[in-house]
Parts: C-alpha cells; sequence; structure tokens
C-alpha cells in the first residue's frame, strides 16, 4: 500500500529547456541562426495573454527569437491570415503559433490551415491532425499538451503496450490527439466524454488515466485502480479563501483520494503545464534543425 509517487513536471520540463538550451547554442555554433518562433495573438483574453506572455519569455531563455504579432479583437479574418502569410514566407521564422481561442467571427479552422505545414509546431494543422490519425504516418508535429503527458509517461518508464488507457475529454487540442498518440504506442486505448455513462467503471479498467475534461476533482480514488498513473490535464479555479487571489488551481482528478490508490500522479500545477511549454519550445527546435541541417526526424 502506501502512496503513489507525484510526477514533477516542472522538474523534466527544466531538464528539457536545458538540453534545448544546449542545441541552440551548438546551431549558432555551427549556422549562426537561432529557431524563431512566431506567436499570434488576437484579442484582449487575460488567460490568452498570459499563456502567450510566459511562451515568449520561455522562447527568449533558451535562446531563440520570438516574433510577436498582437493583433486586436476586433481584426478581420484576412487580416489575421496576412499575419500568418507573412511569417508562412520568412526564413528566419521555424514556427507560428496562433494562440487559441479566436474571437467569433474568425474562422479557426481556415487559420489553422493557413499556417505552413513545415511551421505548425502546435500541430493543429489538419494535415498534421490527419497523419496523426493514420496508422503508419507520421505528423511534422504533434500537439504540445498531449505530447507532453506522453514525455511524461515514457520519463517516468510507462509501458504503454496492450495497456488499458483511458482519455477523459475529446477535445481536439488535448484529448483526441492525446488518445491518437496512446493508440500509437500500442495502448487499448477508451475515450470518455459528457455523453458517457458509468464512467467510474471505465476508468477503474484502465493502467493510464489521462483527464482532460475541465471538471475540477471529478475523478476520485474510488475510480482509479491500484497502481494506475494518473497524468492530469485539468487546471480548474476553485475558491480558496486561504490563497492571496482568492482561488486556487486544481486538476481533474481529486488529487488526494487518487493519490492514494494510483501508482503515480501529477502535480496540478507543476504537472502537464509546464511541459506543454518546453515541448512548444521542442517542436520549434526540431524544425529550424530540419530547416538548417536537413534533418528529418520524427
Ligand atoms: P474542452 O472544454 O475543450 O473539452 C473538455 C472535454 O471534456 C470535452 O470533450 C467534454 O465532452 C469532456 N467533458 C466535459 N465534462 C465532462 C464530464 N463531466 N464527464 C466526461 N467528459 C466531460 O477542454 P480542453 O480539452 O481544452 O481542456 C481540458 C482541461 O485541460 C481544462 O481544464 C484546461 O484548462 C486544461 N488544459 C491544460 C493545458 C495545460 O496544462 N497546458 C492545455 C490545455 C488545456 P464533450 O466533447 O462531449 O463536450
Amino acid at each position: 500500500a502506501g502512496e503513489g509517487a507525484t510526477i514533477d513536471g516542472k522538474a523534466v520540463a527544466d531538464q528539457i529547456r536545458k538540453e534545448i538550451s544546449a542545441s541552440v547554442a551548438l546551431m549558432k555554433g555551427k549556422h549562426g541562426q537561432v529557431p524563431g518562433l512566431a506567436v499570434v495573438i488576437v484579442g484582449e483574453r487575460k488567460d490568452s495573454q498570459t499563456y502567450v506572455r510566459m511562451k515568449r519569455r520561455a522562447c527568449a531563455e533558451v535562446g531563440f527569437r520570438s516574433f510577436d504579432c498582437d493583433l486586436p479583437g476586433d481584426s478581420t479574418q484576412q487580416e489575421v491570415l496576412d499575419a500568418v502569410a507573412k511569417f508562412n514566407a520568412n526564413p528566419h521564422v521555424h514556427g507560428i503559433l496562433v494562440q487559441l481561442p479566436l474571437p467569433k467571427h474568425i474562422d479557426e479552422e481556415a487559420v489553422l490551415a493557413a499556417i505552413s505545414v513545415d511551421k505548425d509546431v502546435d500541430g493543429f494543422h489538419p494535415l498534421n491532425i490527419g497523419k496523426l490519425a493514420m496508422k503508419g504516418r507520421e505528423p511534422l508535429f504533434t500537439p504540445c499538451t498531449p505530447a507532453g503527458c506522453l514525455e511524461l509517461l515514457d520519463r517516468i518508464g510507462a509501458d504503454l503496450r496492450g495497456k488499458r488507457a483511458v482519455v477523459v475529454g475529446r477535445s481536439n487540442i488535448v484529448g483526441m490527439p492525446v488518445a491518437m498518440l496512446l493508440l500509437k504506442r500500442n495502448a487499448t486505448v477508451t475515450i470518455c466524454h459528457s455523453a458517457s455513462v458509468d464512467m467510474a467503471s471505465i476508468v477503474r479498467e484502465a493502467d493510464v488515466v489521462v483527464a482532460a475534461a475541465g471538471q475540477a476533482q471529478m475523478i476520485k480514488g474510488s475510480w482509479i485502480k491500484p497502481g494506475a498513473i494518473i497524468i492530469d490535464v485539468g487546471t480548474n479555479p476553485i475558491d480558496d479563501a486561504s490563497r492571496k487571489l482568492g482561488y486556487r488551481l486544481v486538476g481533474d482528478a481529486d488529487f488526494d483520494s487518487c493519490k492514494k490508490v494510483a501508482g503515480a500522479i501529477t502535480a496540478v500545477p507543476g504537472g502537464v503545464g509546464p511541459m506543454t511549454i518546453a515541448l512548444l519550445l521542442k517542436n520549434t527546435l526540431t524544425s529550424a534543425e530540419r530547416f538548417y541541417e536537413g534533418k528529418v526526424s520524427g
């Protein structure tokens, strides 16, 4: 018995960032160039601005060039497409990220499809998503949060082949791509969503649970098979009068009761969150390496 281990995503992410900094120094020495990431934000959403600020700061810290494009919330679709086209044509830009969600009047699908597929470091271009879903094909880039989940599983030595994996959530940015990645690694994958019935008994079958529903503390320890690994993507604010801001962030798993049963569980915050940015940097580095060194890798 005893308690499961807490998976420290921040420590893993710091390690990845160190590896990336070293690769940037090498690239600078060999080619006199560094990776460049363009981050496009449309509108003034506070959460989006925070994420964009974090991404730009992370770029600077590992020695990337950061290209900023901040468009007002009433920009036209054409203005957003023009910004993407400009970065598509810029040889110093190796990755283009358009922060989601976009304002309602802009067609997200059209914007994501306009990003050059070999600069699609978020991995949301329909061609990259399509290859992710196909057997025997590999996308040029894999979405960062799902890739971060798999990286955490790999770094703790989880063996996925033939294991039962349950993903809670089917969004285009987390649930669906993480399920595809688990399937590529030969897990037997079940996807739950808001119409699923008796989720507790489905989750109880899982050797690996990936929680991405955005429902605070929904998954209880009594749902967890002893020894299972829980990767908790959920980041939900709940009231907490003892905190300065009056709230704190919790995952989709009820951490205390789950930790008693699980083999390992990610911290929230400090689990999947920091991995997302680390994987964005890694995708951008990979893109720049392909560009300058003709390296083609998975
Ligand atoms: P969405 O709201 O887009 O998707 C939520 C998914 O969960 C949907 O598929 C929905 O089902 C399903 N769902 C919602 N409620 C339930 C329920 N009660 N039972 C079963 N399934 C349910 O969220 P995202 O995928 O964008 O994000 C999920 C969580 O991950 C959020 O907490 C978000 O903050 C966090 N997140 C964290 C990131 C990070 O750490 N870097 C990055 C991105 C997200 P249906 O499809 O039927 O509606």
